[in-house]
């Protein structure tokens, strides 16, 4: 039998979302529930799929599936398309795996024409409406489907307004709307060069293709790789027999969660519109009303509203988004979903939903996105300054976070300017898909239109942006590019506070401060410990780093780097003097210099972090780096030391390297100059009994990086152990440490077996193993790696998402290889990839033990690696520990 591609909603489940979309499962689920969903039928992903094969055509076999189910909703229905009396009306919408709101296409009241307007007018007593909604069709499926810009309809709408001298569409009278439908008709064949489509399967047809290439617009690819949603899932459309909320006052149209998206509150919360259609409350144009009213004004349908909204929230076990439509007095739900919400307002919610008894601790520790954490990290306004602050405006509280910025008024110059390395607010009336890139940019979001489920609102939640909108007392001119509230104006540039959790906006900045991990979020975290079992550390290499990384849970420093300290203002003379010294004992003496300084560094260190392992890596960078590369800062140099200006520039020159990040670096200069990491490796030393005398635990792990060969590494680890038998000599006490070696060199992967035989523990330098397994420079493919990701070669950065296929290959093999030779071997990973969720997942599951990342990213970290144990469970994944 040919593949089936057609599923109507009494035949497919929840269960069925990879095939069916997000939209076209859950519309099947409450089908079987036997809610009052409107019915119809899905178009499947995998259609979507073949249609791009097909060279973006529907083929024979489909238009066949197509037909036989538009029969049988017409029989379901007891209507028939162009009937002249009651003709069956229907909607075109996409519906992909995961939500993508507002990004692809839809087409409303698909079926009506010359005829079938007679009948909608006929069936509902109502001219007016009819034709209303005919000239609205023609609009929405000429934009949609045929590309035509909506522009040239929307004049003839404001000329025919003019010409009766009347400001609102209401105001148009049937006869009015039946002279533009004419109009409109005529703009189509002008444009189209022939008739607008009659036969309701001709539209049908052109709405569907028109959703399945609405799939890769430049919106919603966009929006694909923000979120990390693969470009080759496609699209399913549903296509659903109408149902009409703007057909008098008894009619009306709504969103709705059964809790609050912002705060996670257990309470309905929402908006409608009576005598509207859906798209009326989404795009913003009428300020809606708050859910509750509809109880004062409907009590009946509020209690049958309300009653749903929590058999579905039960029967998902999980806040729902809800679209629902009033007709003539008659509830319909449009679709529900597993609501999107703040991370704030995840947290809240798994943590009741845990105490309503609806999920388990593991469960909620799978609901919340671990970077969406992220969103919770950052900081608020500082209470006292706020208090004293005067709000000269207040809009919704649309999406909860603190933000301040220079004001811009539009997407393209929100985003030049953040280039620049400004922060911003994107002022707009209200937002727009197209706006999507200056939303990713700014800081925060203002809007003068717009209710809580307006673009921006739902937009800024899923990102977690900071926004306020519907801020009416705001005259936002976007001509002038100016705001006005009151007598007070701002323009382009001016600085606004704008605080998405009161909708208070304010005139200039705002001081911030850092977030407490307390309440539910504690909550939280405990259970995502008591499920964890990848440790988490940090890479820190200053106190107040290591401070924060330990308030946020961080259980060790898997990273310190120690050239950032050699780049102090009083340090970096002995550091030049060490690198221009043309003997052993000047360089020595030079060192001498630096030991004091760098037993201090690790001393201040350690003392924050006692008893938790701390990972000392040795000095890093090419030698160069630390000298001048400007005449003025040479001569300045030249003075310092006392040497002439041509004796540092035949050294710079000396010092000079083609490709420095290949070249004389890492454990590279301690087999030239031993004596640095001696240096090095004293003062570690030394700052570890300082902190053993005075009665704390500290159990310093010193890296050696850049390691090739296990001849290399024992020649340095050698010269080291020498170094520290000497300290404990001199002192007459001892203190325990441990060797080991960074894996970032493909070469060290390759030969972990016999690295591990002299290796306490592995570090995987995922920066440069990366760097070195493509063969990009660090620092440069940040130049043309978009190319690669908008090309799809490689369709995440790699140096941010680790590539498991490649990269990871070298790292598991390593670890198998190194867990072989040496059973007690200690593993982690300390490259930016460390606090990436994906890569946690896979450190996990190869049996890493740790992952260490920089302190923001220590909470995503953790909960990313309870996830990971969880999942890995539920899949029966071995791990090898
Ligand atoms: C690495 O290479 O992954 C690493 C952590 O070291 P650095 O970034 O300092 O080279
Ligand atoms: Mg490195």
């Amino acid at each position: 039998m040919d593949k089936k591609y057609v599923y109507s909603f009494s035949e497919g489940n929840k269960e069925m979302r990879n095939l069916l979309g997000g939209k076209g499962a859950n519309l099947a689920e409450m089908s079987g529930l036997d809610l009052p969903v409107p019915q119809g039928f899905t178009i499947t992903t995998e259609a979507c799929n073949r249609f791009y094969e097909e060279n973006s055509q529907l083929w024979d076999s489909l238009l066949t599936e197509i037909d036989q189910h538009l029969e049988e909703l017409e029989k379901i229905q007891g209507k028939k398309f162009s009937d002249p009396k009651n003709p069956l009306l229907v909607s075109v919408r996409s519906g992909a795996v995961f939500s993508m709101p507002g990004m692809m296409d839809t087409i409303l009241n698909l079926g009506l024409n010359d005829e079938a307007v007679k009948g909608v007018a006929e069936s509902t007593e109502n001219e007016r409406f009819a034709y209303d909604s005919y000239r609205r069709f023609i609009q929405m499926f000429s934009d949609v489907a045929m590309e035509v810009p909506k522009a040239l309809f929307e004049t003839k709408i404001d000329e025919a307004k003019e010409a009766k001298g009347v400001k609102d569409d209401t105001e148009l009278s049937a006869d009015d709307l039946k002279e533009i439908v004419e109009e409109f008709k005529a703009i189509y064949k002008e444009e189209q060069g022939e008739d607008f489509p009659q036969d309701p399967k001709t539209q049908l047809i052109y709405a569907i293709e028109a959703v399945f290439r609405s799939w890769n617009n430049p919106r919603a690819n966009i929006y694909r790789k923000l979120n990390n949603i693969p470009d080759d899932l496609g699209t399913a459309v549903n296509v659903q027999s109408m149902v009409y909320g703007n057909m008098g006052d008894t009619s009306g149209t709504g969103v709705a969660f059964s809790r609050n998206p912002s705060t996670g509150e257990n309470k309905l919360f929402g908006e409608y519109l009576m005598n509207a259609q859906g798209e009326d409350v989404v795009a913003g144009i009428r300020t809606p009303q708050p859910i509750s009213h509809l109880e004062d004004i409907m009590p009946d349908i509020y209690k049958q509203f309300k009653d749903i909204a929590d058999k579905l929230e039960h029967h998902y076990k999980d806040m729902q988004d809800l679209e629902f439509t009033i007709e003539r007095g008659k509830l319909y739900i449009l679709q529900t979903r597993n609501g999107k919400r703040t991370a704030h307002a995840a947290l809240n919610v798994a943590v009741d939903l845990v105490e309503e008894g609806l999920i388990s601790k593991e469960d909620a520790v799978l609901r919340v996105e671990p970077a969406s954490l992220d969103q919770l990290l950052h900081p608020t306004f500082n209470k006292d300054d706020l208090d004293s602050a005067k709000a000269i405006a207040k809009g919704l509280a649309a999406s909860p976070g603190a933000a301040s910025g220079k004001i811009y008024f539009t997407a393209e110059d929100v985003k030049a300017a953040s280039e620049k390395g400004e922060d911003c607010i994107l002022v707009r009336q209200e937002t727009s898909p197209e706006d999507i890139e200056g939303m990713i940019s700014a800081k925060g979001i203002l809007t003068a239109r717009g209710g809580m489920t307006s673009h921006a609102a739902v937009v800024a939640r899923g990102m977690g942006k900071c926004c306020v909108a519907g801020a009416s007392e705001v005259h936002v001119d976007e001509r002038a590019k100016t705001i006005k509230v009151k007598d007070l104006t701002l323009s382009e540039g001016d600085v606004i506070s704008i605080d998405g959790s009161t909708g208070a906006i304010y005139k200039g900045e705002i001081k911030k401060e850092n977030p407490k991990m307390t309440g539910n979020f504690g909550k939280y975290m405990q259970w995502v410990d008591e499920t964890s079992i990848l440790n988490v550390r940090t890479n820190a290499d200053n106190p107040r780093d290591a401070k924060q990384a330990l308030e946020f849970g961080a259980e060790g420093i898997g990273l310190c780097r120690t050239e950032h300290m050699f780049f102090h203002e009083d340090r970096l003379p002995a550091v030049r003097e060490m690198i221009l010294s043309n003997s052993v004992e000047q360089r020595q003496n030079a060192l001498d210099k630096l030991l004091p300084f760098q037993e201090e560094d690790f001393y201040e260190i350690y003392k924050i972090m006692t008893g938790l392992p701390v990972t000392v890596r040795l000095l890093d960078p090419p030698l160069h780096e630390f000298l001048p590369s400007k005449k003025e800062e040479m001569d300045a140099l030249a003075k310092e030391m006392n040497l002439s200006y041509d004796e540092i520039v035949s050294k710079v020159d000396e010092l000079h390297e083609v490709n420095p990040m290949l070249g004389h670096r890492g454990c590279r200069l301690a087999v030239t100059y031993p004596e640095i990491y001696r240096m090095q490796a004293r003062a570690i030393i030394n700052a570890a009994l300082r902190i053993k005398e005075e009665g704390a635990d500290i159990i310093p792990e010193i890296m050696i990086p850049l390691v090739g060969d296990i001849k290399e590494m024992k020649y340095v680890k050698d010269e080291i152990i020498d170094e520290i038998g000497k300290v404990f000599e001199e002192k007459g006490t001892q203190v325990e440490y441990h060797i080991g070696t960074m894996i970032e060199v493909p070469r060290a992967a390759l030969m972990a077996d016999e690295i591990a035989k002299e290796a306490e523990f592995f570090s995987f330098g995922t920066n440069d193993l990366t760097q070195m397994t493509f063969g990009f420079s660090r620092d440069d493919a940040g130049k043309f790696l978009p190319e690669y990701s908008e090309k799809k070669i490689y369709p995440q950065d790699p140096f941010a998402v680790l590539d498991q296929d490649g990269v990871g290959q070298l790292v598991k093999l390593a670890a198998e290889k190194g867990k072989a030779a040496n059973p007690n071997i200690h593993m982690g990973i300390c490259g930016e990839h460390g606090g990436e969720p994906q890569t946690v997942e896979f450190c996990n599951n190869i049996g890493l033990d740790y992952v260490s990342c920089s302190p923001y990213r220590v909470p995503i970290a953790r909960a990313a690696a309870a996830q990971a144990a969880i999942k890995a469970k539920n899949e029966d994944i071995h791990i090898d520990k």
